[in-house]
């Protein structure tokens, strides 16, 4: 098989399971692997260097595979003696042959390089039902200290013993927190046990990882009321004992504002046991970049500060912003890997530059991180007097937001997706416009903001929703009758509890079918309920309307969950048509994955004619973009039939 998987960002490869070899691998996994080619990648035997229970636990996993399911573990892989840790993500993959194979993603220490997960690689062992050891990874032999170690040995409390054996027979699995035997050391793992039985053979499989230092941290922590009690950091308390030390000092300092952006969407969508290890994971980073003469606290749910004293800083100070930022900036996954990105918009501001007391540059610090978050998020703005200002516009837009609707400054236009087999319009995806009556033109990307900073995405997408399915009905006049409406939801939207009984009245009222509408998802939107049957999406699934998923290619890891995500249609992001001209196999590779999975391949941003022609000679037929046609009125579209051509007024 061609492997076009170049590009993309994390080492892929697909292991064959039952022949202990990889079939293929993309770049990056040729130097995860320290393979000169793919042909000599491919000519390796994996048999002899894997251990019972490596081996074991990848039949397993097959199986698991088979039911749609996925692993994320922390690896450690010896190519060539040379010692690589990785997040391993695992999914099944058929092979033309039919048998079940490894699709794997290893996202390597260099894209996740969280300081407290590097000491957690998986370690495996094997035992047969009465106990005795069978096996253990290299992980397991060197923390362990020894590779024959029986289950009773293992575990240092009788009574734990007994209740893993009892969940074993109940349920088949056992997962908890143990304390284990350590060359001589008790010390504290996180524990997976299942029964597992290949060939009628029964045994034990132990996955673990050390979480030692973490339990300790934990109790220490409990006593000290300077501390916040979930990630460590200073507490309110603390960080003002600390700013009141550097102003009876007559010391300058300087505060930086973090906020995490997009925190309650992770909080809401993947419970809050997600959010307080999102919490923790940037806190260990925040400690972790910091160097040690500046102290970080947190200052409320998902906001933290940094200070330190002007005299003691280490690099200028737009400079260590960049660096708290890219500290904090990354990808969390969360149970099995499901990726989250997190980011933070950052202000800050300095004592006595800006302020008089500790509350006003807090105050000024918080000011310039609203315009760093309204601005686009992930960056970092110094305060600048008259920040309170802008935010005071931002804050009459979120004003006038509100009123929008009933004023009649909504509008929506339309940008159709074609069918270049068929030569005909598939559907119209409807785009929101705002003339803001005090403010002018106000962009779609920075309506939705504001509405789901406020609170008014629900009002103002159920007003989209309306107006499209009323709008598509005027479309069908007189033309084509099977043209179909794709309308954006944001995710704060979809996980609304009523919100598909509310589609579905409002496609009835108009007269519609829900065949007739498309609703376009993000990625980490479709995560959420991914395994959930009863889940939003699912239901919206069941009862007929087509779902896309919008921007893809633009999170990290999105390819080992799109077998799971019940969508129709994969739109491919804007960014790898703007490269098609260049490279091509990429978005060749993404479509056959698409196609294999059984759904179907859209392009948007396709603005050139060669564009056109190099995405449709790949046998993708869905198109959009500048190139057929810009977003336009319905007005627009009735008073003149479009031809696939370029339309410049706008
Ligand atoms: P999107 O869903 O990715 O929509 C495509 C955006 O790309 C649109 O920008 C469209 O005008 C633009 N575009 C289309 N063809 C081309 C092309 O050939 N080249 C380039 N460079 N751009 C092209 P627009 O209208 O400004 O919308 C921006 C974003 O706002 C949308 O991105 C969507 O995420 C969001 N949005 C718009 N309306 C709604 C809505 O009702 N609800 C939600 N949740 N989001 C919406
Ligand atoms: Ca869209
Ligand atoms: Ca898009």
């Amino acid at each position: 098989m061609k492997n076009p998987l170049v590009k993309l960002k994390t080492a892929v490869w697909i292991y064959d399971i039952d022949n202990f070899c990889i079939s293929w691998a993309n770049d990056k996994a040729l130097d995860l692997w320290e393979a000169d080619s793919l042909k000599e990648l491919q000519t390796r035997d994996f048999k002899k260097g894997s251990s019972d229970a490596v081996r074991s636990s990848l039949l397993d996993y097959q199986q698991a595979f088979k039911k749609g399911e996925t692993r994320g573990e922390f690896w450690t892989f010896t190519p060539k003696d040379i010692v690589k840790k990785a997040l391993l993500i695992m999914s099944g993959y058929k092979l033309e042959d039919g048998r079940m194979a490894m699709l794997c993603e290893a996202l390597t220490l260099d894209l996740i390089p969280d300081m407290e997960l590097v000491g957690s690689t998986v370690m495996m062992s094997s035992y047969n039902v009465d106990g005795t050891f069978i096996s253990g990874n290299p992980p397991f032999k060197e923390d362990i200290g020894t590779d024959d170690i029986g289950l009773d040995e293992l575990i240092v409390l009788n009574s734990k013993l007994t209740q893993i054996y009892a969940e074993l027979n109940s349920k088949g699995s056992f997962k908890g927190d143990v304390l284990c035997r350590r060359q001589g050391l008790e010390v504290w793992y996180h524990l997976e046990a299942t029964l597992s039985s290949q060939d009628n053979d029964k045994k034990i499989l132990i996955h673990q990882y050390n979480i030692h230092h973490r339990k300790l941290q934990e109790r220490a922590l409990e006593k000290d009321s300077h501390t916040d009690l979930l990630t460590g950091l200073l507490n309110r308390r603390g960080l003002f004992d600390r700013l009141q030390s550097y102003r009876d000092k007559k010391k300058p300092f300087v505060i930086f504002y973090l906020d995490l952006d997009g925190f309650k969407m992770i909080n809401d969508s993947f419970g809050h046991g997600c959010g307080d290890q999102v919490l923790k994971s940037v806190s260990a980073r925040l400690s972790a970049t910091l160097f040690s003469k500046g102290y970080a606290c947190r200052f409320g749910g998902d906001e933290f500060i940094w200070t330190c004293g002007l005299d003691d800083l280490p690099l200028p100070m737009d400079v260590l912003s960049e660096k708290l930022l890219n500290a904090v900036s990354h990808t969390f996954y969360g149970d099995f890997g499901v990726p989250m990105d997190v980011s933070a918009s950052i202000g800050y501001a300095s004592y006595p530059k800006d302020g008089t007391n500790t509350q006003e540059i807090i105050s000024c610090a918080d000011a310039a991180m609203y315009i760093a978050k309204r601005t686009g998020k992930r960056r970092t703005v110094y305060y600048r007097p008259g920040m309170e200002k802008e935010n005071k516009r931002l804050g009459i837009l979120a004003q006038n937001l509100a009123q929008a609707i009933k004023n009649r400054e909504l509008s929506l236009h339309y940008q159709p997706i074609y069918n270049v087999e068929t030569n005909s319009i598939d559907s119209y995806e409807a785009l929101i416009r705002w003339q803001c009556e005090s403010l002018g033109y106000i962009s779609a990307d920075e309506t939705i903001r504001i509405a789901e900073s406020t609170g008014l995405i629900h009002s103002i997408e159920n007003w989209v929703i309306r107006q499209a399915l009323q709008d598509l009905k005027e479309f069908r006049e007189g033309a084509d009758q099977t043209v179909r409406m794709s309308i954006n939801i944001s995710g704060l939207h979809l996980a609304q509890v009523d919100f598909v009984n509310s589609l579905e009245e409002k496609i009835i009222q108009a007269g519609l079918v829900p065949q007739d509408v498309i609703l376009e998802l993000t990625e980490t939107t479709l995560l959420d309920g991914i395994d959930d049957e009863d889940s939003n999406l699912h239901q919206l699934h069941k009862l007929g309307v087509g779902i896309s998923i919008d921007d893809f290619g633009t999170g990290y890891s999105s390819l080992a969950y799109l077998h799971k995500i019940p969508a129709d249609v994969v739109k491919i992001d804007k960014s790898f048509v703007e490269q098609v001209s260049k490279d091509k196999r990429t978005i060749d590779y993404i479509h056959r994955l698409i196609s294999s999975l059984g759904k179907k391949t859209l392009v948007e941003g396709v603005e050139t004619q060669e564009q056109k022609e190099i995405v449709q000679s790949l046998g993708i037929n869905l198109h959009q973009g500048y190139w057929f046609s810009r977003p336009q009125s319905l007005m627009f579209f009735k008073s003149k039939p479009i031809e696939p051509t370029v339309i410049e007024i706008r």
